[in-house]
């Protein structure tokens, strides 16, 4: 039996597996005791992964308008009308709509196909959900998009504060790592999050604030560490805006956080007696159209303390998917260029034309998703390709994203499913290899590069995604700069590339991996960037950044509402997210029995006080209405959420009740800064359904 190390395709903690092969196309999955990140062990969604590669619903063929047809008449049909459509409308006429489980050598090319040879920067990913607000607070406070610490800070912290994350289940082998320190040394574990989750359970502290009022919580919080004498003044004196955002932070009110004064004062309490303090934050933090300010007014608690880049401490975004690190790294965001270096920067953009030898490089940032699918509604995009991700199900106003991707022009979908919403809307579809039959890289939330490598051959005409780009573009006529042959290759270039970034002096530099030969690929261990002149540990305990002028930068933050407003027809506030044993809109998770059998079928947690009102009773048919849509969900009526407010997972579609698009019902609200929607703060009503 052959054993492959490879890495669980969902969340972004990255947990390394032993993959296998029983032949036939069967699979064994167990946890690689020699990973960093999860030391063998595994959750209930990646220790269920072997009942996840069966065939069934697969593509195996290409399609055009429905019927069967060989690669090359497909891939010649897709460049001439991507070359028809530049010619006539523009390169901004295409976009490209990535997905964080695509691995780097994939975005890598996606990333210089649509920026260095069409010419144009809309290609956004569906991490612009996930992440884009962590990467713009990042940015501001440190010039680039930087995680300053790693997991082993979780290990090392005498204080862990999760903030919008329910890490039990959405990260469960981070939150046994919590409660592993927790165990051996005492860590204290606080959970700031509107409703009880399971990461409440064995917390110390539990703050239950009102949804969106995050800034107000941390600006408190910065005051008190003022107030109580806690700044840290040596390295303040390498800080930039340290007095206005203390300034800002003094004159706020927590009163936007319905929380008793008692149970905000422990807080402050915990944060400032303890020196070794993480905070751990995710989607109710990056999901807000305040999502940049909230993750500013956590790092400025960090940076005011100096507790930042040192053994146990520091603030840490937990990304969603398995790459969305790698994507942001190839710059696969419609505001970035590569390696973190910036489409709006002259010096950068020469750098990267020159080392792509591109003939158009892309002038200005593109259009972010949700912007994106608006272009496509009003036939600004007349061609759009979608890779790995299901947007006629997961971006918000749904139903309207749904119907103007049924009104493109022209629509290809590479995937491995055949019948996905998104799916059935394309005029192409190209097969794609899944995991544990494709080879590349994906970078976890601590910078960790690890390998995926394939332990089953692709099913029937299916390729890896890098090659289905380079295809397409060698028929657009760029033969040398897309002959690519392995994914060991577009990972030499990418590190290459990366070089071009250390020389600016940014962060992302692996050209330490650049010149590592194919065996050197095939066999790379996990590795966390930078690997250059410095190696992969962690950032700013100096007060160095990678800003004009070199300091790490306070910004000063107010609180303010969800910009989606309750009315009396929309009563509610709607919270969304994820359940523990599901993923995305469960193309594969949903093949597994064991995770299916955790709950079900959608429902929507109720308040009892609200659903005795409206007459809801417990496991009833409840019907969700909102100003962009409906879903018609099971009622699971706890105290678990407050009263006012409602909860839905994401995960369910369906076209009979309970149909569970749920993200049909959220307003395309989306953060000024980094363009991210507000998925957790959205309006509707509720009451019995009757069919
Ligand atoms: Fe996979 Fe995340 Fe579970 Fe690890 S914690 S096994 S990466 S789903």
């Amino acid at each position: 039996m052959t054993k492959t190390r490879s890495t669980c395709p969902y969340c972004g903690v990255g947990c390394g597996v032993l993959l296998s092969s029983e032949g036939q196309g069967g699979l064994t999955v167990k946890g690689d005791p020699e990973h960093p990140a999860n030391r063998g062990r595994l959750c209930s969604k990646g220790s269920a992964l072997a009942q996840t590669v069966g065939l069934e619903g697969r593509l195996l063929a290409p399609r055009i308008g429905g019927r069967a047809a060989g690669w090359d008449e497909a891939l010649d049909h897709v460049a001439d009308r991507f070359a028809r459509t530049i010619a006539r409308h523009g390169p901004d006429s295409v976009a490209f709509y990535a997905s964080g489980q695509m691995l780097t050598e994939d975005y890598y090319v996606a990333n210089k196909f649509m920026k260095g040879f069409l010419g144009t920067a809309n290609i956004d990913t569906n991490s612009r959900l996930c992440m884009a607000s962590t990467v713009a607070g990042h940015k501001r406070a440190f010039g680039t998009d930087t995680v300053p610490g790693t997991y082993d800070d979780l290990d090392e912290a005498d204080l862990v504060v999760l903030v919008g994350s329910n890490l039990a289940w959405c990260h469960p082998i981070l939150h046994r790592r919590v409660h592993d320190a927790k165990a051996k040394r005492g860590t204290k574990i606080v959970v700031v999050d509107p409703r009880v989750t399971a990461t409440c359970d064995g917390a110390d502290l539990h703050l239950p604030l009102r949804i969106g009022s995050d800034v107000a919580l941390f600006n408190r919080l910065l005051a008190e560490i003022d107030h109580a004498g806690a700044l840290d003044a040596g390295y303040l004196r390498q800080v930039e805006g340290a007095e206005a955002t203390l300034a800002a932070a003094r004159a706020a009110s927590a009163e936007p956080t319905g929380l008793d004064a008692e149970l905000i004062e422990q807080f402050c309490r915990l944060w400032i007696g303890h020196e070794r303090v993480v905070t751990v934050f995710s989607q109710g933090v990056n999901q807000s159209s305040a999502g940049t300010d909230k993750v500013n007014a956590i790092l400025n608690c960090h940076i005011a303390t100096g507790r930042i880049g040192r053994p146990g401490m520091g603030p840490f975004s937990v990304t969603g998917q398995p790459n969305a690190m790698g994507g942001r790294e190839v710059g696969g965001l419609a505001n970035m260029l590569a390696a973190h270096m910036d489409l709006d920067n002259l010096a950068h953009r020469a750098a990267v034309g020159a080392f792509w030898d591109a003939p158009r490089l892309a002038k200005r940032p593109g259009l972010k998703a949700v912007e994106m699918f608006r272009a496509v509604a009003d036939g600004r995009i007349k061609a759009l390709w979608i890779m790995h991700t299901n947007p006629a199900v997961t971006l918000p106003e749904a139903d309207a994203v749904r119907d103007a991707i049924a009104s493109c022009d022209f629509t290809i979908v590479s995937d491995i499913t055949a019948e996905t919403d998104t799916a059935r809307l394309a005029d192409v579809l190209l097969p794609a290899s899944a995991w544990a039959e494709k080879d590349g890289t994906v970078t976890n939330s601590d910078r960790t590069i690890s390998r995926q490598r394939a332990a089953l051959p692709p099913p029937g005409e299916a390729r890896p995604d890098w090659w289905h780009i380079t295809q397409v573009a060698r028929r657009m006529g760029w033969r040398a700069a897309f002959d690519y042959q392995s994914p060991a290759e577009i990972f030499r270039e990418h590190a290459a590339l990366s070089g071009i970034a250390g020389g600016f002096g940014l962060d992302f530099d692996i050209s330490g991996l650049a010149d590592l030969n194919d065996e050197g690929y095939a066999a790379m261990e996990p590795t966390r960037w930078p690997v250059a002149a410095r190696q992969g540990g962690r950032f700013f305990a100096d007060g160095r950044s990678f800003r004009p002028g070199g300091r790490v930068a306070m910004v000063p933050v107010e609180w303010r509402a969800p910009e989606a407003r309750r009315a009396p027809r929309f009563p509610f506030r709607l919270n969304t997210g994820r359940i523990r044993d599901q993923w995305h809109t469960m193309t594969r998770s949903g093949r597994a029995p064991r995770l299916s059998s955790h709950l079900a079928e959608p429902f929507v947690e109720i308040h009892p006080d609200d659903a005795t009102r409206l007459g809801i009773a417990p496991d009833r048919l409840v019907e969700l209405t909102s100003p962009t849509g409906t879903a018609i969900l099971r009622a699971t009526v706890t105290a678990r959420v407050q009263p006012g407010t409602l909860f839905a997972p994401i995960h369910w579609t369906g076209e009979t009740a309970p149909t569970g698009r749920i993200d049909a019902l959220v307003a395309a609200c989306v953060d000024p800064v980094s363009g991210q929607p507000e998925s957790k703060a959205a309006v509707c009503a509720a009451r019995p359904f009757e069919a």
